[in-house]
């Protein structure tokens, strides 16, 4: 099996947590001293911000590695995160899409960028996905082992996931037929809201225990540190968004192992 895993975090809607999963789990796992990269494919560029490299000093980008002017080792910076690295979005991906809408490998831009032997130095390489199906979205499940879903505890939680499967299966019939799911993670849960209680209960209904144990609870904590530049992980490591997240990167090493004895 290959060394590398690169898991791929989609969510076809905005503002269910997609970039706080993915700053948190790779700070969480770097912090074990895992090499880890976080590829920003959101022209909003919020992984980018969070992780405070701001667009004044994004010489190099996802646009850089899609379109192959630059390998991963190439455009990827370090961040103040020991062991983390990010290839930053610039606004450039808002024109990815038509500028390669007739190349025939156009779902696979970011695989061929990532076979490059340069990207084996990484154990995990985390894609944050833009909020819609679009092709950004497609390139990284296409390059992706495994889907992670973040989904927020509300009334229309699972008809979005819903679709999100039929996505990923057509992704399985289409282009990546080893594409996994790695699991579904439920954030921004507030224990004192019936629904959010019932929304959990019913999502653990439909996918078992493709949802993790661990509940990423609303703390406003989580949702400071992105104007700091920081992962609430070194904003303030004792709060209960920081604690959950390191619970979760420690649930996502164990299926990681569990799938590699298999
Ligand atoms: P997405 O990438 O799916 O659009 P974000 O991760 O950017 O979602 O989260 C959307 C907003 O919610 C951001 O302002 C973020 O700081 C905030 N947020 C995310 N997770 C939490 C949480 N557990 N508690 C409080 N605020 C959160
Ligand atoms: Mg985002």
């Amino acid at each position: 099996m290959d060394h590398t895993r690169v898991i791929t975090i989609a969510n076809q809607k905005g503002g269910v947590g997609k970039t706080t999963t993915a700053i948190n789990l790779a700070t969480a796992l770097a912090a074990i001293g895992e090499k880890v990269l976080i590829i920003d494919l959101d022209p909003q560029g919020n992984a980018s911000t969070g992780l405070g490299v701001d667009r004044d000093q994004r010489r190099t980008s996802t646009y850089d590695l899609l379109v192959g002017e630059k390998s991963a080792s190439e455009a990827a910076v370090p961040t103040a995160v020991p062991n983390l690295d990010l290839v930053p979005s610039t606004l450039d991906l808002l024109g990815f899409e038509l500028e390669i809408a007739s190349d025939p490998r156009r779902v696979f831009k970011l695989r061929d960028a990532l076979s490059h032997p340069d990207v084996r130095k990484y154990r995990y390489v985390f894609c944050d996905c833009p909020p819609s199906f679009n092709l950004l979205t497609m390139n990284a499940m296409s390059a992706a082992q495994a889907v992670l879903v973040p989904l927020q505890c509300e009334f229309f939680a699972l008809e979005g996931l819903s679709q999100l499967l039929d996505t990923v299966a057509e992704v399985r019939s289409s282009v990546n037929p080893k594409l996994e799911i790695q699991g579904v993670v439920l954030t921004m849960y507030d224990s004192r809201n019936n629904l959010a209680q019932q929304v959990v209960s019913d999502v653990r209904e439909y996918m078992g225990d493709k949802v993790y144990k661990t509940l990423i609870p609303r703390n406003v904590r989580v949702s400071e540190a992105p104007s700091f530049g920081k992962p609430v992980i070194l904003y303030d490591l004792k709060c209960h968004g920081s604690q959950a997240y390191i619970q979760l990167a420690s649930e996502l090493i164990q299926r990681e192992r569990a799938a590699i004895a298999a």
